[in-house]
């Protein structure tokens, strides 16, 4: 019942807001943070009925998963434990081990002077409570914490850095926890609190969730704890219909965070796009003055009128944190107030972009050319890209963009990967003015694993909407009773979920399904109109590759809107679902992503020793390659990631990892280790990462 009411409260308030906006230039209206609810044509009660769905499957859930744990528990769960899953969640703790007494005291003051900062709601240091903060996504489950803040304001940030550092402990800069690296939690084992030094996740996504635009809606300033999912919500209600915002990625429905998107140079799908990325942010390095004092640097490029500083001040008298934390205490206290502009500075000589992206996509097409469009290793840009957590970001600048007048999707599939690529070269990436929105390539083993194991997660994201608080809500349900202490606990949602699966309605549209059964390969494609015969030029180009190739490919366009959201939720729910088939069929899994140089048309060539299942989709555009491998259990999975690594950099000329970051997952190359080491000589912020050595001074 607090589900329903919740859900539809939040309903009325978007229909309140939606009726009752005024469309703005120079001046605009913060609103409510944006609870990123899809309204349904059909009226509320269609809405109401599957927010009801989705409650019962939560329930359903947890008490088929309870009552079935036995029988899990007997037959299959035990196996598991052996195994190597994508992603497990078995219960750990953040900070109970035996302490000196010494050691015990020197905490209790760095959490008590955090407290006197941020207030004790602020600050959490039972390690049951750290828990959902300690924890990865995919990886990282026994690293030590002190203590997790969630400041409330940009000056309690700085003043708490101050004081860890001051107390020789180090800083873990975390958003939503969604990454899938390690990255965000607590290092585990010895060398994650050398020589006594303490660790505090500093959590910006609880409170900081702030933005608001600049340049009548061109662009927007994103406190570091702004939320994707909220972000892109927000254009309509401040009344700039025709703008979008950035990122669309996988881990949409769980709201990551603008911030760490920048920290990874996070990907996704959208090719007109590209990356997350931008020279114009407000960030803190930390380095020692000549006394041996710890020194908190603030570099300022935002280029905002109103929010200067010179550079690297010192925050006391850092007037754009007091100015960008009056706007954030505006927003969520729904203040009207003046739209701020870009400086002249700011506007010329700064990107809040990846401005090159579109001509690089489409100008590296010849077949010597063995460039990769984007990858974690990348060197180029100021210090807050790819920076994984090396400095502190505190705010961000990035653009927006036109939506386009309307879009359409289509499925098109092939008979070999080769002409699917062709296809790409001569017909998507023919040029940058009609580029796709986004063309996203699927094999026939992610079909099959979609098809038997992700139709749960893919009607429900069909029905409610990517950005839907229920989803991320389930999510966190889900992640709950899997960190639950028991040997059953860490697989009896997916076990649910395989089984569920069977009696759910197929979740392509008929028509695709059957192009599944006849072909191997296959490209989603959205292409969009501005008003400028993009689509039309697109289609042109499309069916007259098609008369030349028809024996070849087959394309499906799509009917309704309905289909268009099939088609988007098919793809997104590839990597859950891949867990769950991977637990339904008692095998192990590894998940890897990578850049291929862009030429490259082939498939990495693996040992087959052992392979259930190799899923491979990718951000098709740009040669971006998720892959999912399913393996027996009697394979040596760790050794399998690493020659699969090996063979993409060595025999293919990519890079892996690609938009995932290394983390603590994977070494990184030496330039992009010493970059890190330069924006962090203390090694302060975030150690342990991409293979450098956690000490103090990387000792
Ligand atoms: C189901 C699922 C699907 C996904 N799909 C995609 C996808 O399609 N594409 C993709 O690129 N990724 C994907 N991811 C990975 C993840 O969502 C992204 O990496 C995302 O950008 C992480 O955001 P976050 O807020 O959760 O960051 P966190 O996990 O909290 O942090 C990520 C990194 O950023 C650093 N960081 C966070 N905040 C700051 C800050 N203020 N200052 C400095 N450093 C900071 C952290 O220290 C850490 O190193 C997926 C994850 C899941 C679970």
């Amino acid at each position: 019942r607090q589900i329903l009411s919740h859900s539809l409260s939040a309903t009325m308030m978007q229909r309140g807001l939606r009726n009752s906006r005024l469309v703005v230039s120079r001046r605009w209206k913060s609103t409510i943070k944006n609870p990123s609810i899809k309204i349904s044509n059909e009226g509320s009660s269609s809405y109401s009925k599957m927010v009801l769905i989705g409650a019962s499957s939560a329930c359903g859930l947890m008490g088929f998963g309870l009552g079935s744990s036995f029988v899990d528990n007997s037959s299959s769960s035990s196996e598991h434990q052996d195994h190597h899953l994508p992603s497990g969640f078995p219960s750990s703790c953040c900070s109970c081990d035996e302490k000196s007494p010494e050691q015990q005291e020197k905490e209790k003051l760095l959490v008590s002077k955090l407290t006197d900062i941020c207030g004790s709601e602020n600050v959490i240091s039972k390690p049951l409570e750290m828990k959902m903060y300690c924890k990865g996504a995919r990886i990282g489950k026994d690293g030590k914490a002190v203590a997790v803040i969630t400041p409330g304001s940009l000056r309690q940030v700085v003043q708490s850095l101050q004081i860890i550092v001051d107390a020789n402990g180090v800083i873990l800069p975390q958003g939503a926890n969604t990454g899938l690296t390690g990255g965000s939690t607590p290092r585990e084992g010895e060398d994650g609190d050398d020589e006594g030094r303490i660790c505090v996740v500093v959590n910006m996504k609880k409170h900081l969730n702030a933005f608001f635009p600049i340049d009548n809606g061109k662009r927007v300033v994103c406190l570091a704890g702004a939320g994707i999912a909220d972000l892109a919500a927000a254009m309509k209600p401040w009344g700039f219909p025709d703008r979008e915002s950035h990122s669309i990625l996988g881990s949409t429905f769980l709201n990551p965070t603008v911030a760490a998107g920048v920290a990874y140079g996070s990907g996704g799908t959208q090719l007109r796009k590209g990356p997350a990325y931008t020279d114009r942010s407000l960030y803190v390095k930390i380095d020692k003055d000549k006394w041996g004092n710890f020194v908190l640097n603030v570099a300022n490029t935002l280029g905002v009128e109103g929010l200067q500083d010179s550079d690297f001040v010192t925050p006391e008298c850092g007037s754009a944190i007091e100015q960008l934390d009056i706007y954030a205490r505006d927003v969520q206290g729904q203040y009207q107030r003046a739209m701020a502009s870009s400086t002249e500075e700011g506007l010329k000589h700064k990107s809040s972009n990846a401005q090159d992206y579109k001509t690089k996509v489409t100008t590296n097409t010849s077949p010597q050319n063995q460039k990769v469009n984007r990858y974690n290793a990348d060197t180029s840009g100021i210090d807050v890209n790819r920076s994984e957590g090396k400095v502190f970001i505190l705010a961000t600048v990035h653009d927006t963009f036109p939506s386009p007048d309307h879009k359409k999707s289509y499925w098109i599939s092939f008979d070999s990967l080769q002409n699917a690529y062709d296809f790409r070269e001569k017909v998507a990436l023919h040029n940058t003015h009609d580029l796709p929105i986004s063309m996203e390539y699927m094999n026939n083993d992610s079909i099959d694993v979609i098809c038997s194991a992700g139709k749960v997660l893919a009607t429900l994201i069909t029905n409610v909407g990517m950005g839907s608080p229920l989803i991320g809500m389930l999510w966190d349900v889900k992640l709950k009773v899997e960190s639950l202490p028991f040997t059953w606990a860490s697989t009896i949602c997916d076990t649910f979920m395989y089984h569920l699966n069977n009696i759910m309605p197929a979740a392509l549209p008929s028509d695709i399904q059957k192009m599944t059964n006849e072909y191997s390969h296959h490209v989603s494609v959205t292409v969009g109109d501005w008003n400028q015969d993009e689509m039309k030029h697109f289609e042109e180009r499309m069916q007259s590759y098609k008369e030349q190739n028809k024996d070849k490919m087959k394309i499906y366009k799509c009917q309704t809107a309905r289909e268009e959201e099939q088609l988007s939720a098919f793809r997104f729910v590839a990597a859950p679902a891949f867990r769950t088939w991977c637990v339904g069929n008692h095998v192990q899994g590894i998940s890897v992503d990578y850049a291929l140089p862009h030429n490259y048309t082939h498939i990495p060539q693996i040992s087959e020793k052992g392979v259930a299942k190799r899923m491979r989709y990718s951000h098709f555009g740009c040669n971006v390659i998720h892959e999912d491998l399913a393996y027996e259990p009697n394979i040596n999975v760790e050794l399998a990631k690493m020659s699969l690594k090996k063979t993409v950099e060595h025999d293919c000329h990519g890079k892996l990892p690609a938009e995932h970051g290394h983390g603590t997952e994977y070494k990184a190359p030496v330039e992009t280790q010493k970059r890190w080491k330069r924006m962090d000589p203390l090694n302060v912020m975030n150690p342990g990462i991409g293979g450098t050595s956690a000490k103090f001074k990387y000792q």
